[in-house]
């Protein structure tokens, strides 16, 4: 019953301390930021078993610092004249590619470079494969005015799922070259969602400004690469964004969970300045087929500073972070991470399972390796669970589950072995009738007595005491009477005495007290109260009957009456015996 009780609290305490953890925003914040390290530790250790492979078609053309050198020594200025990307366009159409991205914005230049301006908007008239970037912000008003883009630019998203996409809703957008935008549809923007740790751990697919959604520069090339036309999407009621046959599972912001492929350097790579010199003519080492190859443009080199932290790299550029998201696009392995409401269902079914193993196993060392290897075994299934279902199981709230299940248990079980221990004490050393320490005890305290009066070198004394004529009361009262009798001279006993003494049931109507650190006048007193006491009371045997009751009692003292506890107790033994003999009611 008791037992059935204290889980019931612990079950309690358990359910108000989850409660409080999921209505802490800071709590929950930072048990999220731990979450995330482990998904980029599972990312990382997934990338080095090295079965993992990025998509081969993606291509990366890098303005990296030897390209940047290249530009500065060659055109004496960056940005680099905007024909010169034209001249690149014209020269890699050769290959016929799937698509020409750029991760780059082509925004309005010095009135000097309008001829250069229009010799790349002629390429994006020309060819219907090349893709250019668009970034929208929270810049003040007071420095541009939110321009207003043009319809085409835009998709249509039916959202029946909870996301309400406050986090991607920008106020105002930095505009490229009006001449580009009159002449292509295929601009997409290039925000980024970080984590709030400042990882980036996901991209949005689709931002919204002036209320309308803009897609993602990745998503237009993929849906490009797909061969789909779609330009209205449905977000589902689970939050999967519906492209073709696949659903894009979108975290609780809206983004989109990247899967990783590994650290820099993981797309085949190409700095731009060797096209630069194809296309002028020049010698160089670049020798590659682009035919079929999605080409993706972006700028890599430190002063260019377009780098960002991911799960498995520090420094990890802008367009590799763009090509990895194009990559899960196509390959369709975004991450879906698992719903809090199944965390938390999983997180009480672990508890319980440790709940059970623990409170079953009385080995301590074994319930403990028992809980480790069912946590174990559950972070095996959520390693797994990423590498072949891109799912994301959250590991730590079920830690801290576990944890928390494990000391529950663990306490409640201890509180309940010690109360149980302390009861199988007291009924091994007290007598039921009088509630007395019983003869065992006494027999164990006495010789522990002699003992310490040994080692201190000091006295203790004993009280033997019997009542008188107790067989003729209990013939005349009936034995219930002489029950009620004995626990009564029980408590005058413990009353008249001091907390170091012991009283003891000694045996049928006999009852002993040991007295520590008692010289035998001090004991004598002490005994001649007790006599006293019981002879002036009156003892209540039922609700109107009374009676007297007279004692006698022998005392002895150690060392001077014996040095053994035999000795002892035989000398009060005797002194009790002549008490009876002078006629009882006194003290010998
Ligand atoms: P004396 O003055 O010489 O001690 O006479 P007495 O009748 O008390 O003699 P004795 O001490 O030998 O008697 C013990 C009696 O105490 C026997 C028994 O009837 C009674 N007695 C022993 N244990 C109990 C008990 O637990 N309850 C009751 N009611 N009586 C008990
Ligand atoms: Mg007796
Ligand atoms: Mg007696």
């Amino acid at each position: 019953m008791l037992k059935k009780f204290s889980y019931i609290i612990g079950l309690a305490f358990f359910v108000v301390f989850a409660f409080f953890i999921f209505k802490n925003a800071n709590l929950n914040s930072f048990i999220d930021s731990i979450e995330n390290r482990t998904f980029d530790l599972r990312q990382n250790i997934i990338i080095n078993e090295g079965n993992k492979k990025a998509n081969d078609d993606i291509v990366i053309i890098a303005v990296d610092d030897a390209t940047y050198e290249y530009i500065l020594d060659n055109y004496g200025e960056w940005p680099l004249p905007r024909n010169i990307y034209a001249e690149i366009i014209n020269y890699l159409e050769q290959f016929s590619p799937r698509a020409i991205a750029f991760d780059m914005m082509f925004v309005k230049s010095l009135k000097s470079q309008n001829q250069a301006d229009e010799a790349l908007v002629n390429a994006f008239k020309k060819y219907k494969n090349v893709f250019t970037a668009m970034n929208f912000d929270n810049q003040s008003q007071d420095l541009r005015t939110p321009p207003k883009l043009p319809d085409k630019l835009t998709i249509n998203i039916e959202n029946n799922s909870k996301i309400n996409f406050e986090e991607l809703t920008y106020t105002n957008c930095r505009t490229i070259l009006e001449g580009i935008i009159n002449a292509t549809s295929n601009i997409g923007i290039i925000n980024v969602s970080r984590s709030d740790d400042g990882i980036l751990r996901k991209m949005p697919l689709t931002v919204k400004y002036q209320d309308k959604y803009y897609p993602q520069l990745a998503l237009k090339v993929g849906l490009n690469y797909l061969g789909e036309k779609q330009q209205s999407f449905e977000i589902d009621k689970k939050s999967n964004l519906i492209v073709g046959d696949r659903k894009i599972y979108l975290d609780k912001d809206g983004s989109a969970i990247l899967n990783w492929y590994g650290g820099t350097g993981t797309y085949n790579y190409i700095p731009m300045y060797q096209l630069i010199k194809a296309v002028n003519g020049e010698k160089t080492r670049l020798n590659y087929d682009f035919s079929n190859k999605i080409i993706y443009f972006g700028t890599t080199a430190s002063s260019l500073f377009d780098i960002k932290t991911v799960p498995t790299a520090k420094v990890y550029p802008g367009v590799e972070v763009q090509a990895t998201f194009l990559n899960n696009i196509i390959d369709n392995n975004f991450i879906r991470k698992v719903d809090r409401g199944y965390t938390i269902a999983l997180s009480i079914l672990l508890s319980l399972l440790i709940i059970s193993v623990v409170s079953r196993v009385s080995s301590a060392f074994t319930a403990s390796v028992m809980s480790l290897s069912t946590y174990f075994i559950y972070i095996l299934i959520a390693y797994y669970a990423m590498k072949f279902e891109n799912l994301w199981l959250e590991v730590v709230y079920p830690l801290i589950f576990s944890i928390f299940a494990f000391t529950c248990t663990y306490i409640i079980k201890y509180l309940i072995k010690s109360r149980d221990f302390e009861q199988q004490y007291k009924l091994a050393t007290t007598d039921g009738l009088t509630e007395l320490y019983n003869h065992r005890y006494f027999q164990e305290q006495i010789r522990m007595q002699v003992e310490q009066s040994k080692r201190y070198n000091t006295n203790f004394s004993l009280i033997i005491i019997d009542i008188d004529f107790f067989k003729k009361f209990n013939d005349t009262f009936g034995h219930q009477s002489g029950d009620a009798v004995l626990r009564q001279v029980a408590q005058t006993l413990k009353k008249n005495v001091r907390a170091t003494d012991v009283v003891c049931r000694y045996g049928g109507e006999e009852m002993s007290i040991i007295l520590p650190n008692t010289s035998k006048e001090e004991a004598m007193t002490t005994a001649q109260k007790i006599c006293n006491r019981v002879a002036e009371k009156k003892f209540k045997l039922a609700a109107d009957k009374e009676a007297n009751v007279t004692i006698s009692l022998g005392v002895s003292t150690y060392p001077a009456d014996g040095e053994s506890a035999v000795e002892i107790i035989e000398a009060a033994d005797k002194c009790l015996y002549e008490a009876k003999n002078n006629g009882r009611n006194q003290v010998k």
